[in-house]
């Protein structure tokens, strides 16, 4: 428990060094008040119905994959209460909001769209009050944002979930699950992790912050909870909620500059026993079942042995849509019906790809049945959900197996660090044209200094890549 009497000093000293600090760039936020007051509709492609739909359709799938607190426990009560007395204050539309706990050690909450909430015990037993308060208005603030249709349609749009190991090929959304990784949130065996935009992430933030003080709450709270995650970061093997969220230290500096906006008021002083009860009867629980795989897949990826990159031998793959022979080590992601990630062990975390290969397929807007442009559509939508990255020179024309492609090579940020810093990324594009409108294109992706003991295997992928008639 933080003593509140050490935070309110605290606060005052933040306020002053960071009064004058911009406001982070959102289009939303009143600049004098600090506040978002509305949640924005615009180019969103769900109706506020269709979302939360998809919110209640996961609910059964996600709660197979986790193991959830009894309604009944204390804290599933506490937390319940908590999360409504929340919600009221939240900006907007009222979504249906249900809050269920997660017997999980790790620090982790997340929200599925339309309302549904979950946190993990161990965020339970990390925080003060005001901190999983703070938590959970973060997790409210993603629902009422609406960050995850907001996301899904950019990415329908986009249909290059680059990012996400489960996309979808072309317009066959796979059912909700496909739709859910549009949405940013992927399911894996025994773990949920989300992953949406730097700003969705702030704007998450700054509304939690909001929610918080208008609930009675000192927001400094925030604050104070980012600063424990960068403790517990920095110990190693950090919690997973970081892994999906970023630099606890910048969102930091974020909150406080709407904090000094807000006016002073009096604050709810330490604990109320209902929670302090709540966190004693998870002290009785015994040790929580740990997660089977990391939730947010807290995995750091690192550089693999040259020798470990690609075998001789391929193997053969039937994709609803092409063949494809690719080096019979690596490991395999997505479906006949779904886009496909290759890669090393080792070469991919549930977030990203360091090393490896993605297959998909896209059908450009415009109806044009034009490689050139579905390229151009292609480049300019994957730099839209990777701004770092930058095209080296203009798309070439080549063949795959007798048929025009266009290739092209980028570079940029690798999501492997050394010294606290992302490595040199390189990725070739390849596009060519499948059924109809249907364009179909590879990603080769790997660290810059690894890019050339890969090619061969690169391009054995590509040549190996058939389409089905
Ligand atoms: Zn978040």
């Amino acid at each position: 428990m933080i003593p509140l009497s050490r935070c309110a000093q605290r606060t005052t000293v933040f306020v002053l060094i960071f009064a004058s600090m911009q406001l982070p760039a959102l289009a939303n936020v009143d600049p004098k008040k600090g506040r978002v007051t509305t949640n924005p509709t615009s180019g969103n492609s769900y109706t506020i119905e269709q979302e939360v739909a998809y919110g209640r359709q996961a609910i059964p799938e996600i709660e197979k994959e986790l193991p959830l607190l009894p309604v009944d426990h204390p804290a599933s009560k506490y937390i319940d209460s908590l999360g409504h007395r929340l919600a009221a204050k939240a900006p907007g539309y009222q979504f249906p909001y249900s809050f269920r706990v997660v017997r999980q050690k790790e620090i982790n909450a997340f929200a599925l769209p339309g309302g549904p909430i979950y946190i993990n015990i161990g965020t339970i037993q990390a925080g003060s009050e005001a901190e999983v308060a703070g938590v959970l208005g973060h997790e409210i603030a993603h629902v009422v944002m609406r960050h995850s249709t907001r996301q899904a349609s950019r990415q329908a749009k986009a249909s290059v979930p680059l990012a996400i190991l489960s996309g979808v090929l072309g317009a066959s959304v796979g059912g909700w699950a496909g739709s859910l990784a549009q949405m940013g949130i992927s399911i894996g065996a025994g773990g949920v992790f989300t992953k949406y935009s730097r700003d969705a992430e702030t704007e998450a933030d700054m509304v939690g912050a909001q929610i918080i003080y208008d609930a009675g709450y000192d927001p400094y709270a925030m604050v104070t909870f980012f600063q424990k995650l960068k403790q517990q970061q920095g110990g190693g093997g950090g919690p997973s909620f970081l892994a999906s969220h970023p630099d606890p230290g910048n969102r930091a500096k974020n909150v406080a500059s709407i904090l000094s906006r807000f006016p002073a008021k009096n604050y709810q002083q330490g604990d109320i026993p209902e929670f302090v009860a709540a966190k004693d009867a998870l002290s009785n629980l015994g040790p929580a079942a740990p997660a089977q795989t990391s939730i947010e897949a807290a995995v750091a990826l690192h550089r693999l042995p040259t020798k470990e990159l690609a075998s001789d031998t391929f193997t053969n793959y039937e994709h609803g849509a092409f063949r494809v022979s690719y080096p019979s080590n690596w490991q395999l992601q997505g479906d006949r019906n779904t886009a496909l990630t290759l890669y090393p062990p080792g070469g991919a975390s549930a977030e990203t790809v360091a090393y490896g290969a993605i297959l998909s397929g896209f059908t450009p807007g415009g109806g044009g049945n034009n490689l050139d442009e579905g390229t151009r559509q292609l480049l300019s939508s994957i730099q839209d959900t990777n701004p770092g990255l930058r095209s080296i020179g203009q798309p070439a024309n080549t063949s795959v197996n007798g048929r025009p492609a266009k290739s092209l090579e980028l570079q940029g940020n690798s999501s492997i660090q050394e010294n606290g810093q992302p490595i040199p990324e390189r990725i070739r594009l390849v596009a060519l044209r499948g059924k109809g409108n249907l364009i179909l294109y590879m990603v080769f992706i790997a660290p810059k200094v690894d890019f050339d003991a890969l090619l061969p295997a690169f391009e054995r992928i590509t040549q190996s890549f058939v389409l089905r008639e």
